[in-house]
C-alpha cells in the first residue's frame, strides 16, 4: 500500500489569515491565506496540502516564489535556502463550488415556492485542501483568523462569534474573532438564510439552533433543550469546562453523513437535530438526542485533544458513542438508554466484528482515501464504544471519570495515541490499562466463552469467534467474566480453565452485557437459563442478551438454526420494547431459510403473529395518555411483527388509517409502517405516485424517510425498477439519501434481485456521484448485507474483484465476500432443519 508523506514533518504551521470570497452564484470562491509556521530543516522546498485550487501566486517570506503540484494533492513550493524556522507563506487561489458535499458545497431547499441555497463546509477527513492551501494534517494544529465575503442580507457562521462585520460595494465582510489552537479539518462556514432558537448553559455559553426558513421554529425546540442542558452535564462530568464562548447547531438541507462535530459549529442532516411536535416520533427524538450528545462530547474529545493521526480515529469515535449514552442516560433516565445500547450498538459490532477480514478498532492508515473506510459504523463507534464500556465497568465509574478529567488537563489543545488515554486510565485506577486494553484494541474480532459443567467443575475456554470462512485464528483476550456467581474468576486470560464450584447459584456469564464476548453455554446450563427467562427471574438486559447470543452462535455454526424457534417460544410473555426489538430480529434470521418456500414462509409469518398478538392486543393502534415513551416505541417494533405476519386485521386498520388522513396526521411512529403495508399489498398504481408526489414537496426530513421506508416495500417488478430509475434524479432524491433507497430496496425479498442487478448497471454512476464520499463503500457493503445466494455470491465476487485495489473500495469488497459466502454457507447448512422445525408447528 502506499504512504503519503506527513507533510508536518516539515513544516509546523502555527497561525493561518484566511480571507476567502464565496461567490455563490458564479458557482466560485477564492482568495488569500497567510500561513506563518516553522520549517524544521534546511531544504529548498515545501509542501503543503492543496486539492482542485487554481494557485494564482506564492511568497516565501515577502519574496515571489515558484510552485508546482506534487503527488497525493501536495503543493510544492521552491525557494533557496529554506532555513529552519520562523517562515511566512502567502498564497492566492481561487476555486470552484461543486455539489460533492465536501469542502465547499451548495445545500438547495426550497422555501414558498422558491428555489433557495446555502453554502455549506465539510472538511473532515481531508478536505480543508479543497478550500484553502494549508497542512492539512490532524497534528497541523494552529490557530485561524478568517475574513469571509458573502452577499448582503445572510447570516454568516464560523467556528467562533463574529468580531466585526459590515457592507461593503454591496458585498458583506465577516471577520470572526481568533480560534483556539485547532485541526484543519475541525474549522466550519454556513452562509444563507436561517432562523434560530437561542439559549445560554449555566457557565454562560451561547446555544444556537439554526435552520432554513423552510423548517418551522417549534422544531428547534427540542434540539436546543438537550444540546443546551448535555454542554451542562459534561461540564460537570468532564470537570472542564466547555472551551469556546458559542455553540452553533445547523440543519443543512444536503449532509452526506449524520453530523459534524466542527468546532462551535455543529452541523447536521435535519433529520438528525430537527424534532417537529407535529410530525416527529419517539424513536426520531431519542436519535437526536443521542446525535447532539455525540457531537458535543467531540467538542472535547477530538476537538480540545484530537488523535495524533486517523490510525486513532477510535479515540475520537469510540468515546463519542460511548459518551452519547452516558449523557442522554443522566439527561432522560426513563429512556433506559443502556437497552437501546444493547440493541443496537451491541449487535452491530458483535454481528461484524465476527467476519473474517474485518479491522481492528485500531489500524494502520497509509493513504487519506483508506480514511474514509475507517468511519465503519460497526467497529469503530460500535465496537469501540463497547470496548471502552467493558474498561469503564473493569476500573469502575469514579476512576474512568477522575482519569478522563486528567486526560484534559494534561493534552488539552494537543494531540494524542491511545497510550495517552491508557496512561490517565492506569493512574486513576492503578490496574494496568495498557495491558487490559490493547489485546482488545489492536486486533480484529472477538472471543466465544464455551461453558460447561460437569458435577461441580466448570470448563470454561476460549476461541475466536466466527461467522463464514476464516483462517485459523490462535488470539486470546484477557476476557472480563463478569459472572454474578462469587466463585468465577474476574478475567480470563489464558485458553481455558477448570473451576471447581462452591455454591450452587445460576452461571451467567457477562452480566450487564459490558464486555465484548458472547457466551456459548452447554445445553444443561442453557436449558436452566431459559427456564429463568420463563419464570421471569432474568432482567430485560439479561433475556435480550440471552437471545441474541443464541442468534448469533446460530450464524456462526456453534448452534443450530433450528433451535431459535422453540427458544422463541420462552419469550412469548415477553412485555419489555428492548427485547421485543431482538425478537423482531430473530425472526428476521428465520427468513432467509424460508425464502422460495411458500409453505414455510407462512409458517413463519404465522409464527410471526401468533408471538406478537397478546402485546398488540395491549397495545392496540394509538397512543394510550400517559403511557411510557417505551411503549410508544414498542407499539410501532409489535405491529410491525404482526404485519409481517400477514394479520388480516393489521393489515385492513393500515389502510383504514391511509385513507382517513393526511400523511402528516398519521402517528409518527407507525407512519411508515402504514405506507409500507399499503405499498405492499395495495394494487393500485396511483399510490407510488401520490407518494413520490408528496416526497417531492414535503420539508419534513422525517416525513420523507418515513415515505422512503414506505415505498420501498412494494413487491410489484416494475414499481421498483421506477424507484431505482427515481433515485437517480436529484430533483426528487437527494444524493445525501440514495445509499438509504438503494439498501431499503435490496433488503426487500422482492427487490433484491432487481437492485443487485441496477448497482451492477448504474456503477460508473455511482463511482461519479460518490467515490470522493464517505458513504462510497456502504454500496458493496449493502449489497453483500442482503445477497442470498451462491450465483450472488459469484456474482459479486466478478463485479468487485477488479475494484479490490481501489483504497476506499478494498475492505468493504474482503469483507463483503466472506460475509455473502458465510450467509450462503449458513443457508445451505441449516435451510432444512428450519423448515422442518416450522411444519411441526
Ligand atoms: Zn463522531
Amino acid at each position: 500500500m502506499q504512504t503519503v508523506s506527513r507533510l508536518i514533518e516539515q513544516f509546523i504551521p502555527t497561525h493561518y489569515q484566511l480571507s476567502l470570497a464565496m461567490r455563490r452564484t458564479e458557482r466560485t470562491f477564492g482568495g488569500t491565506v497567510t500561513i506563518q509556521g516553522n520549517s524544521t530543516d534546511l531544504a529548498e522546498t515545501i509542501a503543503v496540502h492543496a486539492k482542485d485550487l487554481v494557485i494564482e501566486s506564492v511568497t516565501f517570506d515577502g519574496k515571489e516564489a515558484q510552485w508546482r503540484a506534487g503527488e497525493n494533492d501536495e503543493l510544492i513550493i521552491t525557494h533557496q535556502d529554506i532555513t529552519p524556522g520562523k517562515h511566512v507563506i502567502v498564497l492566492g487561489f481561487n476555486g470552484k463550488i461543486t455539489d460533492a458535499m465536501h469542502g465547499l458545497y451548495p445545500c438547495y431547499y426550497e422555501h414558498d415556492g422558491v428555489k433557495k441555497e446555502l453554502l455549506a463546509t465539510q472538511f473532515e477527513s481531508h478536505h480543508a485542501r479543497e478550500v484553502f492551501p494549508c497542512i492539512d494534517e490532524p497534528e497541523a494544529k494552529a490557530t485561524f483568523d478568517v475574513t469571509l465575503t458573502t452577499e448582503e442580507n445572510v447570516t454568516v457562521l464560523g467556528n467562533m462569534p463574529v468580531e466585526r462585520q459590515a457592507t461593503e460595494d454591496g458585498l458583506l465582510v465577516t471577520t470572526f474573532q481568533t480560534t483556539p489552537r485547532m485541526s484543519t479539518y475541525l474549522l466550519a462556514w454556513v452562509t444563507g438564510e436561517l432562523h434560530r432558537k437561542t439559549a445560554t448553559t449555566k457557565s454562560g455559553v451561547e446555544v444556537n439552533i439554526w435552520a432554513t426558513p423552510a423548517q418551522r421554529p417549534e422544531s428547534l425546540d427540542f434540539a436546543l433543550d438537550i444540546a443546551t442542558r448535555t454542554i451542562d452535564f459534561f461540564d460537570e462530568y468532564f470537570d472542564t469546562p466547555y472551551p469556546l464562548p458559542k455553540s452553533d447547531h445547523v440543519a443543512l438541507p444536503d449532509f452526506s453523513s449524520g453530523a459534524m462535530e466542527n468546532w462551535g459549529l455543529i452541523t447536521y442532516r435535519e433529520v438528525a437535530l430537527l424534532a417537529d411536535p407535529a410530525t416527529t416520533s419517539v424513536s426520531s427524538k431519542h436519535y437526536i438526542a443521542t446525535v447532539i450528545a455525540h457531537e458535543l462530547s467531540h467538542q472535547w474529545f477530538g476537538n480540545l485533544v484530537t488523535m495524533k493521526w486517523w490510525n486513532n480515529l477510535w479515540l475520537n469515535e469510540s468515546f463519542a458513542t460511548l459518551m452519547e449514552y452516558i449523557a442522554v442516560d443522566a439527561l432522560h433516565p426513563e429512556w433506559n438508554v443502556w437497552l437501546d445500547f444493547a440493541t443496537m450498538e451491541s449487535i452491530m459490532a458483535l454481528r461484524r466484528d465476527s467476519i473474517d477480514g474485518v479491522q481492528a478498532v485500531q489500524v494502520d492508515v497509509h493513504h487519506p482515501d483508506e480514511i474514509s473506510t475507517l468511519f465503519d459504523g460497526a467497529i469503530v463507534y460500535a465496537k469501540g464504544a463497547r470496548l471502552l464500556r467493558m474498561l469503564q465497568t473493569y476500573v469502575g465509574s469514579n476512576a474512568f471519570q477522575t482519569g478522563l478529567k486528567d486526560y484534559f488537563a494534561v493534552h488539552a489543545y494537543g494531540n494524542t495515541e491511545g497510550d495517552d488515554l491508557w496512561n490517565a486510565l492506569s493512574k486513576a485506577s492503578g490496574k494496568d490499562i495498557a495491558g487490559f486494553m490493547n489485546a482488545w484494541i489492536s486486533q480484529s474480532g472477538y472471543p466465544v466463552l464455551h461453558a460447561s459443567q460437569k458435577d461441580d467443575i466448570v470448563t470454561l475456554s476460549q476461541e475466536q469467534f466466527f461467522v463464514g470462512p476464516h483462517q485459523p485464528s490462535e488470539k486470546l483476550w484477557p476476557i472480563p467474566l463478569n459472572s454474578p456467581a462469587a466463585d468465577m474468576p474476574e478475567v480470563l486470560k489464558e485458553k481455558g480453565a477448570d473451576i471447581t464450584r462452591t455454591d450452587a447459584s445460576l452461571l451467567r456469564f457477562n452480566d450487564g452485557d459490558t464486555a465484548h464476548f458472547v457466551t456459548q453455554y452447554d445445553d444443561h446450563l442453557l436449558a436452566k437459563l431459559i427456564d429463568e427467562v420463563k419464570a421471569g427471574n432474568l432482567s430485560p438486559l439479561d433475556r435480550l442478551q440471552l437471545l441474541h447470543e443464541q442468534t448469533i452462535l446460530a450464524r456462526g455454526g456453534n448452534v443450530r438454526s433450528a433451535q431459535l424457534i422453540p427458544l422463541l417460544d420462552a419469550y412469548k410473555q415477553e412485555s419489555t420494547e428492548a427485547v421485543w426489538d431482538i425478537l423482531g430480529l430473530t425472526i428476521g434470521e428465520l427468513k432467509k431459510f424460508v425464502i422460495d418456500d411458500e409453505p414455510s414462509e407462512k409458517k413463519l409469518r404465522a409464527l410471526a403473529a401468533k408471538l406478537a398478538h397478546a402485546q398488540y392486543d395491549r397495545l392496540d393502534w394509538t397512543t394510550k395518555d400517559g403511557e411510557s415513551e417505551t411503549d410508544t416505541k414498542m407499539r410501532a417494533t409489535v405491529i410491525g411483527v404482526m404485519l409481517y405476519g400477514e394479520d388480516k386485521e393489521a393489515i385492513a386498520t393500515a389502510f383504514d388509517l391511509y385513507r382517513n388522513s393526511p400523511l402528516e396526521q398519521l402517528d409518527a411512529e407507525l407512519r411508515s409502517l402504514i405506507i409500507g403495508t399499503v405499498v405492499r399489498h395495495g394494487d393500485d398504481a396511483s399510490i407510488i405516485d401520490s407518494l413520490l408526489e408528496a416526497y417531492k414537496t414535503t420539508s419534513s426530513a422525517d416525513l420523507k424517510q418515513d415515505i422512503c421506508s414506505g415505498l420501498t416495500s412494494t413487491k410489484n417488478e416494475p414499481a421498483i425498477r421506477k424507484l431505482l430509475d427515481v433515485i437517480k434524479d436529484e430533483a426528487i432524491v437527494r444524493p445525501q439519501d440514495v445509499a438509504r433507497w438503494f439498501v431499503y430496496l435490496i433488503r426487500n425479498r422482492d427487490g433484491r434481485v432487481v437492485a443487485w442487478q441496477w448497482l451492477q448497471d448504474n456503477w460508473d454512476w455511482i463511482e461519479k456521484t460518490f467515490s470522493g464520499d464517505k458513504s462510497y463503500d456502504d454500496f458493496p457493503r449493502y449489497a453483500a448485507g442482503s445477497l442470498v445466494t451462491r450465483e450472488e455470491l459469484e456474482e459479486f465476487r466478478a463485479f468487485f474483484t477488479p475494484m479490490q485495489e481501489v483504497p476506499a473500495l478494498a475492505r468493504a469488497i474482503t469483507v463483503g465476500l466472506s460475509e455473502i459466502e458465510g450467509r450462503v454457507d449458513l443457508i445451505e447448512r441449516d435451510a432444512r432443519a428450519v423448515r422442518d422445525e416450522l411444519a411441526k408447528l
